[in-house]
């Protein structure tokens, strides 16, 4: 695994440059000793994993660089604080930035390229006029607590997927591989329909969710709960620990009695709790209630705790992997 400090470019032709001739590289070295980096099956071309954050990166956004790079020839990591996402200014303007530490953990990964733009280099005319929208899918649970974030949300994926896809080198097409996590499942969801409905010529790498030991899943905003915050916000994970077992014993969900459980918490202020269909994220309907489970399904929570809103979700019936 290569642990050097990764190049930081700021500018979509440095980006370009950069990829493009790491690209060529690992095209000579095919070219030289036959394939590498674990595509075998794939198009004769290096290729090349793209991994968009926000930065304030922890041990979740660390599996993604990894696992992009055991996939990939090249890798890049995106840091950009996106403002087309967030409702109120003031989540925009409190979201930790940690720059030097999110590069060095980048490197630890191997990660060969930070893209990290500043505003006018992704936005160069101010906030566009076109954007994506995220339709039906992208105005329940998340989008419905927040108006408009998914629009936001895809609108700079879409553009970072252009400004990270690969050139093409002498060796053949390049594969393109972009790595999303678990933990934000809606917009998995959403990505993957977008680049299906859109065309993007981008494999969608779903990447399972880190948690903490006790269950709780990482998150850059983690760092805002004090300690007695951070325990009442177990409950969101223990609410789908039971939905699990239970759907794992093939026992009715008893969904309401959880829901109650989570509601009834008095330092969690629960938005939604729901089990849903994995591929459409429409609610299941009696399956999940008062008979027996069985099939596959998709926990979803999100509940204020303290000054933080927190999201988390659990496959149920089936391994994470699958999904
Ligand atoms: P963010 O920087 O919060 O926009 O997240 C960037 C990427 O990291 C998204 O694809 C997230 O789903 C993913 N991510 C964030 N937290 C986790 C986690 N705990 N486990 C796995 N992936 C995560």
């Amino acid at each position: 695994m290569t642990e050097r400090k990764p190049l930081v470019v700021t500018t979509r032709a440095e980006l370009n440059a950069a990829s493009g001739g790491l690209l060529q590289e690992a095209a000579a070295t095919r070219n030289g000793v036959g394939a590498s980096a674990g595509d075998a099956a794939g198009p004769a071309g290096p290729s090349l994993g793209l991994v968009p954050t926000m930065g304030a990166l922890h041990e979740g956004h660390e599996a993604l660089a990894r696992t992009a790079r055991k996939d990939n020839d090249v890798v890049v990591a995106t840091i950009f604080v996106n403002p087309l996402q967030f409702g109120e200014s003031a989540d925009l303007e409190r979201y930790p930035r940690t720059f030097d530490d999110d590069v060095a953990l980048l490197g630890r990964c191997g990660v060969d390229i930070v893209f990290a733009p500043p505003l006018e280099e992704v936005y160069p005319q101010g906030m566009p006029m076109v954007r994506i929208s995220a339709g039906e899918l992208g105005e329940k649970f998340e989008g419905a607590f927040r108006p408009g974030h998914f629009d936001g949300a895809l609108t700079v994926v879409a553009k970072l997927l252009h400004y990270g896809m690969p050139a093409r080198t002498a060796a053949g097409p390049t594969a393109y591989r972009a790595y999303f996590g678990q933990k934000d499942a809606q917009q998995l969801t959403l990505v993957r329909r977008m680049a299906a409905d859109l065309n993007f010529d981008v494999d969608i790498i779903a990447v399972p969710t880190v948690r903490a030991a006790d269950g709780l899943a990482l998150s850059s905003r983690n760092r805002f709960l004090d300690e007695e915050e951070r325990a009442a916000a177990l409950t969101l994970f223990g609410a789908m620990r039971t939905l699990a077992e239970r759907a794992e014993a093939h026992e009715p969900l008893e969904l309401d009695e959880v829901v109650d459980l989570v509601a009834a918490h008095p330092m969690v202020e629960l938005d939604y709790l729901d089990v849903v269909d994995p591929a459409t994220l429409e609610p299941l309907g009696e399956n999940c209630r008062h008979t027996p489970f069985t099939g596959t399904a998709l926990a979803l929570i999100a509940a204020r705790v303290g000054p933080v809103r927190l999201i988390d979700n659990m496959v149920l019936g089936t391994p994470a992997s699958t999904i």
